[in-house]
């Protein structure tokens, strides 16, 4: 970068100033004339062109036309190098004897292609009211020529010898590259600068704009500082290369000089900003503290840039960009070192740029002469940095696109896992729910202290039988037996002696009601009811006399130790055709009230006719 090579050339300069190019050349006795019709001549240009440089306070300093010159003015020739000069207060002297050994009248340009000298004065003839005076210190619209570079037109007649003077001035680093190009040379360089310039300007403004778009649309903002910093350095090197003196503020010379420093120190600014966003510089380290710091020192400068003068501003802020660059490296290897990968190929952004700022440097020295060429390979140079920063923000953004996968891939796992548990516990929760239903639907059917079935089922259960019983044709017997005076077995010997004999009685039931669908049920305290599907009277009459008989026969020791017996009486109903649930039930009962009063101990048969 011209910055970062700039402030290498004043380190170098001020180290060893016995190293400066121009007195590194030495001195030549006599300009020799180029014949402007060689075209090999005229591509080695420099070995034709003499200097002078004239320090503070001699005669040629304060010359301000060559007839003013002193006669004993030793004159050195460029001896084929670029006249290149650190930041020096001199007034340079320059001179060129041209001659057209051709047959006719040409015109040729002597092309001055650095666009930022404060000013430069052009003698081409033995007048001295035949001048040109122009430099960026002048509006650009003052110039002959529209053209980014200074350009002296020098027409001569065949055989004609002119000399060509150049009195040039200005603060800052100079470079002072000159080409004699025939018109049509002019044109076909102007072309090819055309394309590539376009190119890459384009390239640049269509990153910035897309970055632009992007923070617009996402909100991050390294996207606008990365924006912010291509387009400043899209201006820095507009301005460099004279095109935005010529095409954007032509009227304005005093913001022509400004706008260098300025747009420098807001490339320093942007940089940093996008530096420290894009490492991801955590706060409260020292490296976020030292950008910080630098921050706020490129804020302090873009304000002073607009007060000093440029030959300071210049200065400081190429020294401020240097060690930002200097700092941004070291904070990016170390964020490297930790693992976070976008940093190399930020690194290698950096790496591209200080390749550039060698050539710069290179180019600077007098080692890499050809001016143009020294351009294209920064524009690559920076296009290359370009692209790789635009690169790494991809790499990062597939980062966080990567995180953000896993996490979300993460959060799914760990969703169907916990759905998966809670579906296990619910199945689980579900069946101890179903068995505890079934426990308890058990249990509203049965009796609990002889384990026969209930009331209730019984009351269910008689109105399917009797329907079935209808359409089937087969018989449906209902028996009722009742404990005999059985309130004076709890009165004498207690409830639980009461209690043993319901058990013994429900066993002895059990026992006698064999058949698969045949029900025992506890309908009432001593009461209990025999539903016989498919019996008749008679098999029901059976059943209950042996019942009777066994229970005759039982006998338990009581609580004081006496023998105690017990009998039932029972009355047994068929069902009749017709005949509802209720009747059935009421004739039962009516027959066991019988057995009662006829003195228990037996069993009735039910009346067939309906009550
Ligand atoms: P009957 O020969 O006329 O049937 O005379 P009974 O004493 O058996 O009839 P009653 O209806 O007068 O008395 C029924 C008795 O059954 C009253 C009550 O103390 C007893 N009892 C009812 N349920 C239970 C029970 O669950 N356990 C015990 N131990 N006794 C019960
Ligand atoms: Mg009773
Ligand atoms: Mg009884």
């Amino acid at each position: 970068m011209s910055f970062v090579a700039r402030l290498l050339l004043f380190l170098f300069c001020a180290a060893t100033p016995a190293l400066a190019i121009a007195n590194a050349l030495a001195a030549a006795p006599e300009c020799p004339a180029i014949d402007a019709n060689d075209a090999y001549a005229r591509n080695s240009l420099m070995h034709y062109v003499c200097y002078y440089q004239a320090s503070p306070g001699e005669p040629a300093h304060s010359a301000r036309r060559p007839g003013e010159l002193p006669e004993s003015l030793e004159w050195s020739s460029a001896r084929g190098h670029d006249l290149t000069f650190t930041q020096t207060r001199s007034v340079y002297w320059i001179r060129l004897n041209v001659r057209n050994s051709g047959n006719e009248r040409r015109t040729w340009y002597l092309n001055l292609h650095y666009p930022l000298l404060d000013e430069v004065t052009f003698w081409w003839s033995r007048d001295p009211t035949d001048v040109l005076v122009t430099g960026d210190l002048h509006r650009f619209g003052s110039r002959a020529i529209n053209y980014r570079y200074f350009l002296l037109p020098i027409t001569l007649d065949s055989g004609e010898s002119r000399s060509i003077t150049l009195r040039v001035h200005s603060s800052g680093a100079l470079n002072i590259p000159l080409k004699l190009e025939s018109p049509e040379e002019l044109i076909t360089a102007s072309n090819h600068l055309a394309m590539t310039h376009g190119l890459f300007y384009g390239a640049i403004l269509v990153l910035a704009v897309f970055n632009l778009l992007l923070f617009i649309s996402s909100g991050t903002a390294y996207y606008f500082h990365n924006a912010l910093y291509m387009g400043a350095m899209g201006l820095f090197l507009l301005a460099m290369g004279g095109y935005a003196n010529q095409y954007f503020w032509p009227e304005s010379p005093q913001f022509a000089n400004l706008s260098i420093p300025l747009m420098l120190v807001i490339c320093a600014l942007a940089m940093s900003l996008f530096g420290r966003s894009f490492l991801e510089v955590e706060q409260g380290t020292r490296a976020y503290t030292t950008l910080k710091v630098i921050i706020w020192t490129c804020a302090g400068f873009t304000g002073l840039t607009l007060i000093l003068p440029y030959s300071q501003t210049i200065l400081y802020n190429t020294a401020l960009s240097l060690i930002i660059i200097f700092v941004l490296s070291f904070i990016a290897l170390n964020r490297w070192r930790q693992g976070y990968q976008p940093a190399k190929w930020y690194v290698l952004a950096w790496v591209i740029m200080a390749g550039g700022a060698l050539i710069y440097a290179a180019a600077a020295f007098g080692y890499l002469t050809d001016f143009l060429a020294r351009e294209s390979l920064m524009q690559i140079a920076i296009g290359g940095q370009v692209i790789l920063l635009n690169y790494a923000m991809v790499q990062r953004w597939r980062l966080l696109n990567n995180k953000l996968l896993e996490v979300e891939q993460q959060a799914r796992t760990d969703l169907e896992d916990k759905v998966h548990e809670r579906t296990a516990q619910l199945r689980s929760t579900m069946r101890e729910l179903e068995n505890a239903n079934r426990k308890l639907a058990a249990l509203s059917l049965n009796d609990p202290l002889t384990g026969l079935y209930n009331r209730r089922h019984m009351d269910n259960i008689l109105t399917e039988l009797c329907a079935e019983s209808r359409r089937t044709g087969q018989p449906l017997t209902v028996t009722l037996l009742d404990a005999d005076h059985f309130k004076s077995v709890n009165d004498t010997w207690g409830h639980g002696f009461g209690d043993l004999w319901l058990q013994q009685i429900s066993s002895i039931l059990c026992r006698h009601v064999k058949r698969p669908r045949d029900i025992a049920i506890r309908f009432g305290g001593e009461e209990f009811a025999l539903l016989l599907p498919g019996t008749g009277t008679e098999g029901a009459q059976k059943v209950c006399e042996a019942i009777l008989e066994e229970l005759r026969t039982t006998k338990i020791e009581a609580p004081d130790g006496k023998i105690a017996k017990l009998t039932l009486s029972a009355g047994i109903a068929t069902l009749l055709p017709n005949e509802s649930q209720q009747t059935l039930f009421a004739r039962a009962d009516r027959a066991l009230y019988k057995a009662k009063s006829r003195g228990r101990d037996q069993v009735v048969l039910a009346d067939i006719q309906c009550i």
